[in-house]
């Protein structure tokens, strides 16, 4: 039996004890009011009789009843724990630990004015198709933690699928929200990505942009930020593509 089993055992033992005490106490007192009433006096079969009958009942009785109810109590708190991990592992991805889409959505459906920012990672199969991927995975461990360090506390972080992983800055202003886009490219390129021993593979993400002025609409804003991510694949890569500030002031 181990030690928690043991000190349990004494809660239960210490709680059947008191109860069957108190049983006792009020046995005893009731036969003795109502044997006063009676016959004036308390005979020695009464005392007996009081004093067995709750030590019999009162003692085993409460020890399993308190014995089930720490048991449901222990299954509650296990239940809770389950409860509490499936919900984890229904709002974040498995390989990252980050939010997944599906909570990514969720936790803007309230912000309609923030930034979403697209991020693609760059020539990601060649990664998987020279180190294989379990390294791909590794890379896509380290991109998160990068890009994790580079995002603010009330920005949302997710990965969306694959390699495409989405920041949603509430509340950020067209010149913040750049300057979180530029941290997230420059803390990917600064990733130690080591697939073999002394190779250092350089990584990098390309960053489309869509802004609430433009649409409130979140399918919509994935929509325009993908287009502008498409275009800073066209263009070369390893870089974010933003609308004219002028433009963004006309829209909205
Ligand atoms: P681009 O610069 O145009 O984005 O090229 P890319 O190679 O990054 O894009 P492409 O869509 O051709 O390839 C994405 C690859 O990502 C293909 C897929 O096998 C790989 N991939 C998706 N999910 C995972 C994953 O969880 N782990 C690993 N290791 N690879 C993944
Ligand atoms: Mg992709
Ligand atoms: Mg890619």
């Amino acid at each position: 039996m181990s030690n928690a089993e043991k000190k349990a055992n004494w809660k239960i033992f210490l709680v059947a004890l008191a109860v069957t005490l108190f049983s006792l106490f009020l046995s005893l007192l009731v036969t003795y009011i109502v044997t006063h009433i009676l016959h004036g006096y308390m005979n020695p079969t009464s005392v007996v009789i009081a004093t067995i009958v709750p030590t019999i009942v009162a003692g085993p009785v409460t020890w399993v009843i308190e014995s089930y109810r720490r048991k449901a109590k222990d299954a509650l708190a296990r239940l809770q724990l389950v409860k509490d991990e499936l919900e984890h592992q229904a709002n974040h991805d498995t390989l990252t630990g980050i939010l997944n889409r599906r909570s990514f959505i969720a936790g803007i459906a309230d912000k309609p004015d923030g930034v979403l920012i697209s991020i693609d990672v760059d020539h990601f199969k060649r990664i998987n198709d020279t180190y294989g991927h379990a390294a791909g995975d590794v890379a896509l461990v380290q991109i998160t933690q990068a890009i994790s360090n580079a995002v603010r506390e009330s920005d949302l972080f997710a990965r969306l699928g694959g390699e495409e992983f989405a920041v949603f800055a509430n509340d950020a202003s067209y010149e913040n929200a750049k300057d979180l886009a530029e941290r997230i490219r420059l803390a990917v390129n600064a990733v130690d990505f080591l697939p073999e021993d002394g190779v250092r593979h350089e990584l990098s993400v390309s960053i489309g942009s869509a802004f609430g002025s433009e649409s409130k609409d979140f399918d919509a804003m994935v929509a325009i930020a993908d287009q502008r991510l498409y275009c800073a694949k066209e263009n070369g890569r390893n870089r974010a593509v933003f609308p004219d500030a002028s433009d963004l002031k006309q829209v909205a």
